[in-house]
């Protein structure tokens, strides 16, 4: 899922203040299963910004919410559509892309974003999200046994650990775990450690973000006459 949590609320207060009419926007997906952006989150921020609003003299904004299924998915936008036009600005509570798939789709409404995006992770234990992948557009956990050097090691290695591995321990921090490490176990584990005795081959980057902004095709699920709303 994309991790992401909250900006503070004097943050929000202050992107949004000049503003008489704004609609909190919250999304159902990752946001939500990640306790950033959901229905419930969405509510508890609308009911702090109108107390925020009423200690700076703006107790006179109107702050109402609502939450779609996704708002990076234009059907799921449409829902939404009918409401924004009541609004003087939009306050999302999706991740990067929802902001700004909002932005496209609401040209003449000002969009602010509610959180920080953060990455691509897991619920590792109850409260506790860990990054696991960063999108490199060419995926090689089968060369890794299922755990990426490129998430997950913090000088993004391919042969090996460096000199910093400590008990098991990144050296940026003994609460990270040494991705190598982690390789080097699961490997002996399966019996398939000698693999590693080759020189893995440089990542092809292009593929990243690295390469630009990226975009993905699939000519078997296109429709041509189906293209996105004004
Ligand atoms: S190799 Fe690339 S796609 Fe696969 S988990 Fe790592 S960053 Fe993600
Ligand atoms: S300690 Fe392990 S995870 Fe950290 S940078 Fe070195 S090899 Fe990578």
């Amino acid at each position: 899922m994309i991790v992401a949590d909250r900006k503070s609320i004097p943050e929000i207060r202050d992107m949004i203040k000049d503003y008489d009419r704004v609609l909190l926007v919250g999304c159902g997906t990752c946001v939500t299963v990640c306790l950033a952006g959901g229905e419930r989150e969405t509510g508890i921020l609308g009911s702090a910004l109108r107390m925020s609003m009423r200690l700076i003299g703006r107790g006179d904004m109107v702050i109402d919410e609502c939450t779609i299924e996704r708002q990076c998915d234009d059907a799921f936008i449409d829902l939404l559509a009918p409401r924004v036009a009541d609004y003087d600005a939009i306050c999302s509570l999706g991740c990067g892309a929802g902001v700004q798939m909002l932005a496209e789709r609401f040209t003449k409404t000002p969009v602010f974003p509610a959180l920080n995006t953060q990455f691509i992770g897991i619920l590792q234990s109850q409260g506790v999200w860990t990054e696991k992948c960063a999108a490199c557009g060419a995926c090689r956990l089968g060369e890794f046994v299922g755990i990426c050097p490129i998430g997950r090691c913090a000088k993004r290695l391919f042969n090996g650990p460096c000199g910093g591995s400590k008990d098991g321990k990144c050296e940026i921090d003994p609460s990270i775990e040494c991705a190598w490490q982690l390789i080097y176990d699961r490997a002996k584990e399966l019996g398939v450690l000698e693999k590693f005795e080759e020189i893995a081959e440089p990542h092809d980057w292009s593929t990243a973000l690295d390469g630009g902004p990226r975009k993905m095709v699939r000519e078997d699920q296109r429709i041509d006459d189906l293209k996105a709303k004004d």
